[in-house]
């Protein structure tokens, strides 16, 4: 391929070196995984400082840490269409084991990245641990759970989305943020995001950050994206300004490529024609069946306006959707199949079915942009589950900016357990929250489904075993100063064929 290129400069010089961004593995299988990179000397400026021609990039993937035993390498080429990102599929690996993989360009080399292989499709396996995170926001605090993360032992890392967020500066502060005095730790760079060139810069501003750049070397991620990707609560080609969507799709298009470009991704998952194949499967041998879905391609515009409301006529309309038709499908498909131990739907938003009460309010009111806001969709795949007895998933989630644990019950609560959610909280976003008590605590903690809440940064770290899942929600005492420390909040274990979750 390289000959073929005309313009190809294979043998560059650096001033800076030129992986300042790091490296990443993703989407693995049981034969091989992602390698991701960027060159980028200079990560905020237009073209990342490199110039503008296809380089040759030169990759290996060891089967040690010392790189002794080299098992694959090759060529690939970082196109400047493409941000001169590099995502090469390693394919021909060993099933169910780690492996070590790193970057050569002209006399530079990346610091290496450490991956995983899945075990073969149905081959006996005894223990899956993965951790979830997202809402990320660079304003607002250390990315010291990605850190901790890093030295976690998981097999992968579940990004539920909120990986960049698209609003301009804020400016040093002090603003009001849930009530109390914050000023932002550190600042976007410009303006709210538009073109390519701004949402690169947004991708480069965030990986530039070490502790994110370590969680990432450490193990293979699955990523989703959520709204702030592209744009707040975005629906399908609809944005939350009421911009046409022959307009709006420019911006997407921009968003999707940006986010293609800096992820580890396969090329499956490349943009096209304004859509990304996001919704993928992986099979942790005869253990776990993962499903990663997109609740935001394909789903209709939030109901009444996307602020919280009352359940309406709207809301239960089966003409909404969250999913999409034909990923529904897929999605039941899969799950009505499956015969792995433990099936796990890892998605964006609350399954739950908050109900929040204030004073002075008549009904309840809940929100548009999770699956209380579609509950034709939300009914529909619990029905799926409780009437084929499957009884042995579990869902994980995020987006809200706290922790939440609990059980999913059909029609607002009626009825035994269906599945259990963890709702992982932000690495950042929300800074070092309010903990237990403030107004929105109050207004759902009667909520019959939930187990846990609290409004601390961190994530959610899962062990799948043959017979139990234990989830630990995992929270920083600061994200506000670098040196945040560690603990567990609240621990569930789920038993196999007994939906539910038990605190431990
Ligand atoms: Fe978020
Ligand atoms: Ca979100």
């Amino acid at each position: 391929m390289a000959a073929t290129l005309r313009n190809l400069r294979e043998d560059p010089v650096f001033v800076v070196p030129p992986f300042q961004l790091g490296v990443a593995s993703g989407d693995p299988a049981a034969d091989g995984f992602v390698i991701w990179t960027r060159l980028a000397p200079e990560p905020l400026r237009s073209g990342g400082g490199m110039p503008m021609v296809p380089i040759l990039v030169k990759w290996e993937v060891a089967a040690d840490e010392g790189f002794r035993t080299i098992v694959a390498k090759g060529d690939a080429i970082a196109h400047p269409e493409l941000a001169h990102s590099v995502h090469v599929e390693v394919a021909g690996l060993q099933p169910d084991r780690p492996y070590w993989y790193r970057f050569q360009c002209g006399k530079e080399r990346s610091l290496a990245g450490r991956s995983l292989t899945l075990p073969l499709p149905g081959a006996r396996k005894d223990r899956v641990r993965f951790a979830v995170a997202g809402c990320q926001h660079y304003e607002e605090g250390h990315y010291t759970a990605w850190r901790k993360i890093a030295e976690e032992p998981v097999d992968f890392v579940f990004h539920y989305g909120d990986y960049i967020y698209e609003g301009r500066a804020t400016g040093p502060g002090p603003r009001l943020m849930n009530g109390r005095i914050f000023s932002p730790l550190r600042q976007h760079v410009g303006d709210e995001i538009y073109s390519i060139d701004d949402y690169r810069r947004r991708y480069a501003l965030y990986k530039s950050d070490a502790d994110l750049q370590a969680a990432h070397a450490a193990a293979p991620w699955f990523v989703s994206f959520d709204d702030h990707e592209v744009d707040n609560n975005w629906a399908s080609d609809i944005d939350q300004d009421g911009t046409p969507a022959e307009i709006f799709r420019y911006r997407r298009a921009a968003a999707m490529q940006a986010y293609y470009e800096h992820m580890p991704l396969r090329r499956s998952s490349m943009p096209m024609d304004g859509h990304m194949q996001m919704y993928r499967r992986a099979a942790f041998g005869d253990l776990m069946d993962a499903y990663f879905l997109d609740t935001r391609q394909y789903r209709s515009d939030q109901a009444q306006g996307d602020i919280d409301a009352p359940i309406n006529a709207e809301v239960l309309s089966p003409h909404r959707t969250l999913m999409g038709d034909r990923q529904e499908a897929w999605l039941f498909g899969g799950l009505a199949r499956g015969t792995a131990r433990w099936q796990l739907i890892a998605q964006q938003v609350m399954l739950m079915q908050l109900a929040q009460h204030r004073e002075g309010l008549a009904a309840p009111h809940y929100s548009m942009d999770q699956w209380s806001g579609y509950l034709a969709s939300r009914g529909r795949l619990l029905d799926h589950i409780a009437d084929r007895r499957l009884t042995n998933v579990l869902t994980v989630s995020g987006d809200a900016h706290r922790h939440f644990a609990g059980d999913v019950l059909r029609n607002g609560g009626e009825g035994p357990a269906v599945t259990s959610e963890y709702l992982a909280t932000s690495i950042t976003s929300g800074a070092d929250g309010t903990g237990d008590g403030d107004a929105y605590h109050q207004s759902v903690s009667g909520n019959a489904c939930l187990k846990a809440m609290t409004d601390r940064r961190g994530y959610l770290l899962c062990d799948v075993n043959r017979d139990s899942w234990r989830g630990d929600l995992k929270i920083l005492d600061s994200v506000m100063r670098p040196d945040g420390q560690l603990s567990t909040f609240a621990s569930f274990v789920s038993e196999r064929g007994r939906p539910g979750l038990q605190r431990v």
